[in-house]
């Protein structure tokens, strides 16, 4: 009888949470942010999130991860994903395929030297990605759904407002470590989605953690 009335429980225990699972699903949002490290800005992006016990992705620029590779491994200690955007920033659909290829592999070479671990995700510069290039990567090349438009508005109130209209479960955002008022938005953005019951991944982690990114890579032709 305790068995049964064991085995009942635990049965019910699994139907409550699956269902519970099912009714709320999980709402989370990949902040990512590109072109860094920044020697000034990024360190202080790192303290925010710490703060605010948040992880991010970090797109970042080869040349300056080879000057600033302490900068990287902070951030992949503090558990946030590194992820490769190319050594120079160029357009790589406009290189040949071995220039672009070079610029994949020589930027891995020095996450690896700086946090002793070869990045899983991959953004191209501009968004720009070729087809061809991309089967060359066994990797997932990360575009984004959200848009701040932050290297363009360079002002924090409108970094916010784009970053907490557009995003819903699954989303990526699109910033850049690089500019002050980005970074100066993103205490209110993150109050602001936490408001809104988001929770916090990386963009490898939207697919671990059960929740789609809204957005594959667009290789184009
Ligand atoms: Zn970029």
């Amino acid at each position: 009888m305790h068995a049964f009335a064991f085995m009942l429980g635990a049965l019910l225990a699994l139907l409550v949470s699956s269902t519970a699972a099912s009714a709320a699903p999980s709402k989370c949002v990949a902040l990512t942010f590109d072109d860094g490290p920044h020697p000034t800005l990024t360190p202080k992006l790192l303290s925010i999130l710490e703060k605010e016990k948040v992880v991010a992705t970090f797109f970042v620029v080869g040349q300056l991860v080879e000057k600033y590779p302490t900068i990287v491994k902070r951030a992949y200690k503090a558990g946030h994903e590194i992820g490769n955007h190319s050594w120079s920033h160029p357009n790589l659909r406009k290189l040949e395929p071995l220039a672009a290829e070079g610029q994949i592999r020589k930027t891995d070479a020095a996450i690896v030297a700086a946090t002793g671990t070869t990045p899983r995700v991959l953004r191209a510069p501009y968004g720009s990605m070729s087809r061809s290039l991309a089967r060359h990567f066994d990797r997932a090349f990360i575009s984004w759904d959200v848009d701040t438009y932050d290297w363009r508005v360079r002002n924090s109130d409108r970094v916010v407002q784009f970053a907490l209209r557009g995003t819903r479960g699954g989303s990526i955002v699109l910033m850049h470590d690089i500019h002050e008022p980005t970074v100066t938005a993103v205490p209110r953005i993150i109050t602001g989605l936490k408001k809104l019951g988001f929770q916090f991944t990386t963009v490898s982690g939207l697919r671990t953690e059960g929740c789609k990114p809204l957005v594959e890579a667009r290789a184009q032709q």
